[in-house]
């Protein structure tokens, strides 16, 4: 039998890359918008956007311009220079957020390094030693270097790795008390994703974010919203926390601020800011002019064409029809999400229905074994996310059967 490109691609994997991915049988080798092609020509909808990361579809035609520009220009330099898109870019991000200041890195996990490290700082010069505590919620999320893993609330993806940093804490999400009484005198900061990504897709609810913001103030405890997954217009807002009219201190941004370009930023409202100092943090390719060129441009297309407006009315519609199935199939257990950040548990593992998703060409995710994920591009046409719920409609019907 004739090998295809792709198995090809997929055999030399096995041989040279580490296993921490799994096992991987689809290589993509083209974008355009929605759509993605595999190796052997075969073209998908992409209904989870390199996990959240190309909410202009891929390979944006102001993206593609943006990087083609920079890389004939200046690809990098380091920061010991001023670099002028990273600039450019930092003046947006400040012009549209409560944040006073922006920190460049490269990755969402290194945004909430860089945010644990500033809280810690700021309690530090603020309030002298011992003020180093830090809380976060069961259930989140927040990347895979040792401290964020250890904000993480999620015990499988800590095994074998501890022993994790100390004096994190966790509480479960919206139970104010339990929060209220986690805190003392040695607690410096609250870490929370405003909508629960990889847990599960499990949105706060205003009036917690509320208390929590009013019990940071009353204690000045630096609030930290970690918007990797749920910001940049994602949830119907340019940022996750608007929707609530909390303001955070520091807020985590990655994914999709680059328009795919690896980049990821804290943004930080003064006094915060002030605390990192020179030589107190730093990244080497921290807002580089690729990334940053990138992202001057995924961020003005954003704003421009209000995509976090777009994602909030779609985002409306498509779970309302989700919901409208779950009337039809009780397997449907509950459909949560804000914008087009989507999550439907299902009463069996989705593992089983994704492989039918693909085969009808619809690449869609899961978050957590029963929770089937959506996170398509946030410029996807209605009828295209409509094509999708037909198709889930009809894999559901023949599962029953
Ligand atoms: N925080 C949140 C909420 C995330 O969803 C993720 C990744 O999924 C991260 C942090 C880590 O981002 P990265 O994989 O870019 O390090």
């Amino acid at each position: 039998m004739m090998t295809t490109k792709t198995q090809t691609i997929q055999s030399q994997a096995e041989l040279y890359l580490m296993g921490n991915y799994g096992k991987r049988d689809l290589a993509l080798v083209r974008g355009e918008g929605i759509f993605v092609w595999d190796a052997d020509g075969r073209r998908y909808i992409d209904c989870l956007s390199g996990l959240g990361v190309n909410n202009l579809g891929h390979c944006h035609p102001r993206v593609v311009e943006a990087v083609k520009r920079q890389v004939e220009t200046l690809i990098h330099v380091s920061n010991l220079y001023l670099i002028e898109p990273q600039v450019e870019l930092a003046r947006l991000l400040v012009e549209h957020s409560p944040a006073d200041r922006v920190f460049f890195c490269n990755s969402g996990t290194e945004a909430v390094e860089a945010a644990l490290k500033c809280a810690r700082k700021y309690s530090y010069c603020t309030y002298g030693p011992g003020r180093h505590r830090i809380l976060a919620l069961k259930n989140s999320f927040h990347g895979r270097t040792m401290g964020a893993l250890s904000a993480t609330g999620q015990a499988k993806y800590h095994e074998g790795f501890q022993p994790l940093i100390p004096d994190v804490g966790h509480v479960t999400r919206g139970d104010f008390a339990a929060l209220r009484d986690a805190v003392d005198e040695t607690v410096c900061a609250v870490i929370l994703e405003p909508v629960q990504g990889e847990g599960g897709v499990y949105p706060c609810d205003e009036a917690y974010l509320r208390q929590v913001r009013a019990l940071c103030d009353e204690r000045d405890i630096v609030l930290i919203f970690d918007e990797v997954q749920c910001g940049l217009g994602r949830t119907g807002h340019l940022f996750a926390g608007d929707e609530f009219g909390v303001r955070p201190d520091l807020i985590c941004l990655a994914k999709g601020l680059a328009g795919g370009v690896p980049i990821g930023a804290m943004l930080a409202v003064e006094p915060v800011a002030a605390t990192l100092t020179a030589g107190s943090h730093a990244a080497t390719f921290g807002g580089n002019p690729l990334s940053c060129a990138a992202g001057v441009a995924a961020f003005s297309v954003t704003v421009e064409e209000n995509l976090p407006q777009r994602s909030k009315a779609l985002g409306a519609k498509f779970r309302a029809a989700l919901d409208t199935l779950r009337v039809q199939f009780p397997c449907i257990q509950e459909v949560r999400g804000r914008g087009l950040m989507v999550g439907v548990e299902m009463d069996f593992p989705v593992a089983e229905i994704l492989p039918s998703l693909r085969e009808a060409g619809y690449l869609c995710g899961q978050a957590g074994p029963q929770v089937l994920r959506f996170l398509p591009p946030l410029i996807i046409e209605e009828a295209v996310l409509f094509e999708v719920l037909g198709r889930l409609e009809a894999i559901l019907a023949k599962r029953e059967n």
